[in-house]
């Protein structure tokens, strides 16, 4: 018998193509990983080091409707190829880092880009702006997908918004876990989302997304009236 004091809150997992569940430790996210949206958002694409911000795993979802959030005018889409670890460590190389990798997944990191303009402005973290109930729309994992070349898209309503390659990365998979495992200790259960290709811009209540990588399984869903409380 469990002694906690409240009921324990439900394990997090993603599915995997075949069968099975991924259990979630945490998800980390990339910021300015492609050249064309580091330019799109007014910043210095120079290959400056990565850096990283993080969302609750429980701001994961799976379903076929994410709610609008509150809070915000201007909810943007941002299509990502997702890490899932299988194994850990801490300091490793880029020689080191494919090992860690179980799968990927297809993901979009949602912001309400209003609530990070102004926590730029006033240099405040961004976890309001970005780490908000179902601001982590994911598709199933493919077990040893390819994380390093193949297309990456996202369309609104049939028309494609995002388009490019993973190979247009300025952080490559194996350089960015290694990067992060220069600041955090890598785990088994760990999600890295990698950053987005540009094309970004605001979703309205009854979009339907849709988001292609090649090697993945599509990932679709509707932007849905925010649910009564
Ligand atoms: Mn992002």
């Amino acid at each position: 018998m469990s002694d906690s004091v409240i009921a324990p809150p439900p394990m997090v997992t993603v599915p995997v193509v075949g069968g099975g569940h991924f259990p979630v430790r945490r998800v980390y996210c990339v910021g300015r990983n492609y050249a064309d949206h580091a330019r799109e958002m007014g910043a210095d694409p120079s290959r400056e080091p990565p850096f990283f911000f993080s969302k609750p795993r429980d701001a994961l979802t799976l379903s076929s409707e994410v709610p609008y959030p509150p809070a915000t005018s201007d909810l943007h889409h941002e299509v990502e190829l997702v890490l899932a670890l299988k194994a850990g460590g801490s300091n490793l190389s880029p020689d080191h880092t494919p090992d860690l990798i179980y799968g990927a997944a297809p993901g979009v990191d949602l912001t309400r880009r209003d609530l990070q303009a102004i926590a730029k402005k006033s240099g405040r973290p961004w976890d309001m702006a970005k780490g908000f109930d179902a601001s982590a729309p994911i598709g199933m994992i493919t077990r040893g997908a390819s994380v390093d070349a193949g297309s990456i898209s996202l369309s609104v309503n049939g028309q494609v918004r995002q388009s490019g390659d993973l190979d247009q990365m300025t952080w490559s998979a194996a350089e960015i876990l290694s990067h992060l495992s220069s600041l955090v200790t890598l785990e088994p259960g760990d999600l890295i989302f990698t950053g987005t290709p540009a094309g970004v811009g605001p979703l309205v209540v009854g979009d339907q997304v849709d988001v292609q990588i090649a090697g993945l399984t599509p990932l679709s869903f509707t932007l849905a009236d925010r649910s009564p409380q």
